[in-house]
């Protein structure tokens, strides 16, 4: 394999750059590339010594090409040539390719086994796909891969063609166009590829930079030509990248140890069974999954060992977590790669090694220790917290007496005692049909992520501990019955439950892109409520027409720093975008009580849920607050933006963050619709006085109905008494929404999920449904019944 040189007046510039190209490549391609740049970390410039040795270190047979940035970088990689042996020198080429475009081009090809020549021209061509797409015209035309005397010589025979639809959310953007390079290395065909939509190709499918001028877009169809003697080949790899949507599509990793999931970017597959909305009713035999690592046999080492093995596992750890998160990208695992490599953590790890403790032994202390801590807090969400930190406890356990990281292969009904993230985002939906856990809550981040990912869950069962293995069990997750061992009887109502909820799902499937109007023709949005990314890939694939509410504070939960203005544009955009530019609802910070904000520490309250959340904590950090009305500003000039304040009482905060918003818009420009959250009785009960204030209003009916009915959303103990159809709640909300009739009056807390509410939330003058994402569909077939 060739070997690539990066050399740059800016070391910063060059590391980034080689960081970014290697994105394009599996980690072990075994390519290596490079730096000469830069006099010293922050001193621009270029040497020739340093070019020379940079050289000598990737030399190889097949030969080296250099790219360079400019004006002297050229000068001193030419002098470089000098330096170096006259036979390595024969095979060094300086490329006049564009740096970034060039590198990475050139680092996808050689990195699939091409030569230097082939390597050298394909990074030339970096620059092509930029002219076409900015109109340039004189773009190098494509070259015909397979030539005519190739086709004429075959005269037709053994010449494959294949015609496949791209699914990827972004289309065959560079990492996807990079993977069909790399997996058709080594096969002895040639293959082109055409764009069949706007009949643009074909090209051949070694060059990253032709691929990528097809425009290849989601829904596009893509045209496949190969000829050679390992078309078959090629052919089948083309089927499976398909399928696997180049790597950006999710399948279970069999094992978190062995085969870690694709390095894939945001793409949750579309959904292939519409009806795991994670409603489906359950039915299976027992399967107790045991999580609980056996340290018996765990023989220590010197502290040096212990501390080596620690290191190790953390390392490894991260790795994985970073991967996970990229394959399911729901923010979580992040969140749990932060809490691994907390320093404080860390420290008293080894602390405790340095006492004379096994990396076992100090790994069960500090995290039994953390877990403790979060159990002896009032707040229920911060005491489930305490599940994240036995979860990590356990694999890190694990990991340490040489298990694997999960037990990754689980049919039939999961009894767990709590779902870990690793656990939940290791469950396979060909085999579990749906996890029962026996004191685990339902706000753990495992039970968050299982539930997006599909799967049915009832939490909490301790009676679930005692089914025999292979006991049939049957559960319903909606009103939460548990049967053990049910009768023909209970089966036979169960399967009549889940054959409504089936048609539903899946006519709500295929008519999810439809818009939801009533019978009697009044179009309701159905829009999601947006935590991640992925949440918004998710919802459009059910079909959701926006959002109405993006938690901001749960989309940036993990951030140490408050994010600036740009950072959190970014995000927005990249919602917006995901969401096809339909219009999206952003809450401003909404911290305290349930949802703790890493980078705002909150003075301790004797009652939180009472105390000073949402925009009312927003008072007391203005420049926090203007800084994201800055960045929603910002966002708002890419895509469809509007904003929502939540926690309002009274009109003052009202009108405070209307001036807000207006100094803002000063600097940045923009106007956006705001709205307010009714979500506390005395701004239901006196919604006239926010009449001239709000352009639109929704209803959070998880705060409105605990403040209504005095019961802590999170303590399972009093969740029935504001659970479903409270008529307090409701007489609150019929008031409310009567005043602001004329004005888009939404619902974005749960109640707005239950199909069976959405008939009466319509009936008194709801036009805007949040959901959660794979609820979209069902949420419009209700909408339609009526
Ligand atoms: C609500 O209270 O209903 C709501 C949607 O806001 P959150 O659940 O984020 O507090
Ligand atoms: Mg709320």
């Amino acid at each position: 394999m060739i070997g690539i040189v990066v050399v740059s007046h800016s070391r910063a510039l060059a590391e980034a750059a080689v960081g970014f190209a290697e994105e394009m490549v599996p980690e072990n391609s075994g390519l290596q590339i490079g730096v000469a740049a830069g006099l010293s970390d922050t001193t621009f410039g270029t040497d020739a010594a340093d070019i020379a040795n940079a050289i000598q270190a990737v030399d190889s047979p097949e030969g080296v090409l250099v790219l360079v940035d400019l004006g002297s970088a050229l000068l001193s990689a030419e002098m470089a040539l000098e330096f170096v042996d006259p036979e390595t020198a024969d095979r060094v080429k300086i490329s006049p390719a564009p740096l970034i475009e060039g590198l990475l081009a050139a680092v996808v090809c050689a990195g699939a086994g091409f030569g230097l020549h082939e390597v050298a021209q394909e990074a030339e061509s970096g620059l092509v796909a930029k002219r076409e797409h900015l109109g340039y015209g004189d773009a190098a035309p494509p070259t015909m891969p397979i030539s005519d005397d190739e086709l004429m010589m075959m005269g037709g025979a053994g010449i494959l063609h294949y015609t496949a639809t791209i699914l990827n959310a972004h289309g065959l953007h560079a990492r996807p166009a990079a993977a069909l390079v790399a997996s058709l290395s080594g096969i002895d065909a040639t293959v082109s590829v055409s764009n069949a939509t706007i009949g643009k190709g074909p090209v051949p499918a070694t060059s990253l930079t032709l691929l990528q001028t097809l425009g290849l877009r989601h829904g596009d169809e893509l045209d496949v030509t190969i000829v050679g003697p390992g078309a078959e080949d090629a052919l089948d790899v083309i089927i499976d990248l398909i399928e696997t949507q180049f790597g950006e599509s999710v399948s279970p990793p069999q094992s978190i140890q062995g085969g870690v999931p694709p390095t894939s970017s945001t793409s949750e597959p579309k959904p292939t069974d519409p009806t795991r909305t994670g409603r489906q009713i359950v039915i299976g035999p027992a399967h107790h999954v045991s999580i609980i690592p056996d340290v018996s046999t765990y023989v220590p080492g010197t502290p040096e060992v212990e501390l080596a093995r620690l290191n190790q596992v953390i390392g490894r750890m991260g790795e994985v977590l970073e991967q996970l998160e990229r394959w399911q990208p729901f923010g979580i695992f992040k969140v749990q790669a932060v809490m691994v490599a907390d320093e404080i953590t860390q420290t008293k790890l080894r602390e405790s090694i340095a006492a004379g403790s096994s990396a076992v032994e100090a790994v069960q202390e500090r995290f039994t220790a953390l877990a403790a801590e979060l159990e002896a807090l009032p707040d229920p969400y911060l005491r489930a917290r305490a599940e994240d930190q036995r979860g990590l406890q356990r694999i890190l356990l694990r990991a340490l007496t040489g298990e694997e990281f999960t037990t990754a292969l689980a049919a039939g009904v999961v009894i767990i005692n709590e779902l870990d993230p690793m656990t939940a985002g290791s469950l396979d939906p060909a085999l579990c049909q749906g996890v029962i856990t026996t004191v685990g809550g339902a706000t753990g981040h495992g039970v968050i992520l299982a539930q997006a990912r599909g799967f049915a869950i009832l939490t909490g069962a301790s009676q679930a501990a005692d089914i025999p293995e292979g006991t049939t069990v049957a559960f319903d997750p909606v009103s939460g019955e548990l049967l053990i061992d049910p009768d023909a009887d209970q089966l036979d109502a169960l399967a009549a439950t889940q054959q409504e909820r089936d048609a539903d799902a899946i006519e709500g499937a295929r008519r999810s892109h439809d818009p939801a109007i009533t019978s009697s023709g009044v179009h309701i949005k159905v829009e999601a409520n947006i935590s991640s990314l992925q949440d918004a890939v998710t919802a459009m694939n059910y079909g959701a027409e926006g959002s109405g509410l993006v938690r901001t504070e749960v989309l940036f939960a993990d951030w140490r720093t408050a994010p600036t203005a740009e950072e959190q544009a970014e995000a927005f955009i990249a919602i917006g975008k995901a969401m096809d530019g339909a219009p999206i609802t952003i809450r401003t910070w909404d911290p305290g009580g349930d949802k703790p904000l890493a980078f705002l520490p909150q003075d301790p309250e004797a009652n939180p849920m009472l105390g000073e959340r949402g925009i009312r904590a927003m008072r007391r950090n203005s420049e926090l607050f203007d800084e994201q009305l800055r960045g929603i500003l910002l966002a708002s000039q890419e895509t469809p933006v509007r904003v929502m304040y939540p926690m309002v009482t009274a009109t003052p905060s009202v009108e405070w963050a209307r001036q807000r918003l207006i100094a803002q818009r000063r600097s940045v420009g923009g106007d956006i619709e705001q709205g307010i959250m009714i979500e506390t009785p005395a701004a239901a009960i006196r919604a006239q006085d926010f009449l001239d204030l709000a352009d639109f209003i929704s209803f959070g009916t998880n705060d409105l109905a605990q403040y209504t009915m005095a019961a802590d959303r999170g303590n399972a103990r009093v969740s029935s008494i504001s659970s479903g159809l409270v008529l307090a709640v409701w007489d609150l909300m019929t008031q409310a929404a009567q005043v602001f009739k004329g004005k888009p009056i939404g619902v974005c807390g749960d109640m707005a999920s239950n199909p069976e509410l959405v008939e009466r939330l319509v009936s008194i003058g709801v036009t805007e449904l949040s959901v959660r994402p794979p609820l979209v569909a069902v949420v419009k077939q209700a909408v339609r019944r009526i």
